[in-house]
């Protein structure tokens, strides 16, 4: 398929540095995705007030911005090809939300199932929810369609919200005509285990290794990594299976090989864990070096950062300010506030003439 113009919208709340299982779940097709659309990427802090909106969290956001940007640029993605901005900053989000909002119904939201685990997550009783992560389906139509977005890449928690953006937009487009694709979503297939064997790598476990990390971080995080708990002595024979040691080996060794290789002697209990680790904290160490020195080269360059996320939200702000006015349009409220508009401009001009003439 032709892909030329064809648009892609994703991105993350801005929570904090990006780690590998990011990288595998999603910034990996990001940076092969801007070769072949035109790719925006939101830094969602409007998302991250849903659970977290205290001024102490607020004032993290901007750091919390650059430092996941730096990991973005860092894993390859090109801000000459990729418009990167802050949702924020983006005033035409707020309404189309709010207009988008009388297009879904509660009890629809409601039954989205990622809304409760978020409510549980942040400790929230949802009997008492905000209207706010209620709506977050709702402000995620609005990230999506603002660009009117033909492809949206997300994890699988997030599936659902995408399907609430297709109804929406429908909804939209039956009631005052084609303003929005229907956007598809591309489901980014695997989650890496944590390093202490857990099924998600996550900072709020605690059991991830960071695209930030330095090589002396790697080496003590995988040497404590959760392997195959039987094993008490490297000469009885291990499990491959599960075991998070052989699965970052898959993902990330270029040698796959000597992976298959040291897999058997370990089942044939003929390799220590040690070494294991050994191998696997200088592939990863191989695989993050050169992440490291692009990541070197941006922040030498003071400012670089803010520059790449300052243009970007200019660039977008255009794009959301076409959108905004064809959905006004559509809707008809451009024209109800242009005919009060006039008829106030006649009656001021009526006025003056009047005064003019008094005064003459
Ligand atoms: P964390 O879970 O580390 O606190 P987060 O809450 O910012 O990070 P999520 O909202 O869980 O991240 O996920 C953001 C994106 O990153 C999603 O596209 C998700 O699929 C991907 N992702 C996060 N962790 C992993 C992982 N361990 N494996 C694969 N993909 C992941
Ligand atoms: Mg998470």
């Amino acid at each position: 398929m032709d892909t030329t113009n064809r648009r892609i919208l994703t991105g993350d709340r801005p929570t904090g540095r990006l780690h590998l299982g990011h990288y595998v779940g999603s910034l990996r097709h990001r940076v092969r995705l801007q070769d072949e659309y035109e790719c925006y990427f939101i830094i969602a802090d409007l998302h991250m007030l849903t659970t977290k909106n205290s001024p102490e969290d607020i004032s993290h956001i901007a750091d919390n911005a650059r430092g996941m940007v730096l990991d973005y640029l860092a894993a390859g993605i090109d801000p000459a090809k990729s418009t990167i901005f802050l949702q924020s900053a983006v005033h035409e989000t707020y309404e189309l939300a709010l207009l988008f909002g009388n297009l879904v119904t509660v009890p629809r939201l409601v039954r989205v199932p990622s809304i409760k685990e978020m409510a549980r997550a942040a400790m929230i009783d949802v009997e008492t929810i905000p209207f706010g992560l209620l709506g977050y389906p709702v402000l995620q139509a609005a990230d999506i369609l603002l660009p009117r977005a033909h492809l949206v890449p997300v994890g699988k928690d997030n599936q659902a919200h995408v399907e609430v953006t297709r109804e929406i937009a429908r909804r939209f487009n039956s009631l005052y005509g084609e303003v929005f694709p229907i956007p598809d979503d591309l489901v980014e297939g695997e989650t890496l285990p944590g390093t202490d064997g857990q099924a998600k790598m996550s900072k709020s476990i605690g059991n991830a290794i960071f695209l930030s990390d330095d090589a002396q971080t790697v080496i003590k995080k995988v040497h404590s990594m959760y392997t195959d708990p039987n094993r008490i002595r490297a000469d009885i024979p291990g499990t491959v299976e599960g075991n998070p040691v052989f699965t970052y080996l898959d993902q990330f060794d270029p040698d796959g090989a000597t992976v298959a290789e040291l897999k058997a002697r370990y089942r044939a209990g003929t390799v220590g864990d040690v070494a294991v680790k050994e191998r696997l904290a200088g592939v990863l160490n191989a695989f993050l070096d050169p992440m490291r020195e692009r990541a070197a080269h941006y922040s030498a360059q003071s400012g670089y950062v803010d520059e790449v996320i300052y243009q970007g939200t200019l660039r977008y702000r255009t794009i959301a300010a076409e959108t905004l006015y064809e959905v006004k349009k559509a809707m008809g409220l451009t024209g109800t506030f242009n005919r009060i508009a006039r008829k106030a401009e006649e009656r001021a001009k009526k006025l003056a003439k009047t005064a003019a003439a008094g005064g003459a």
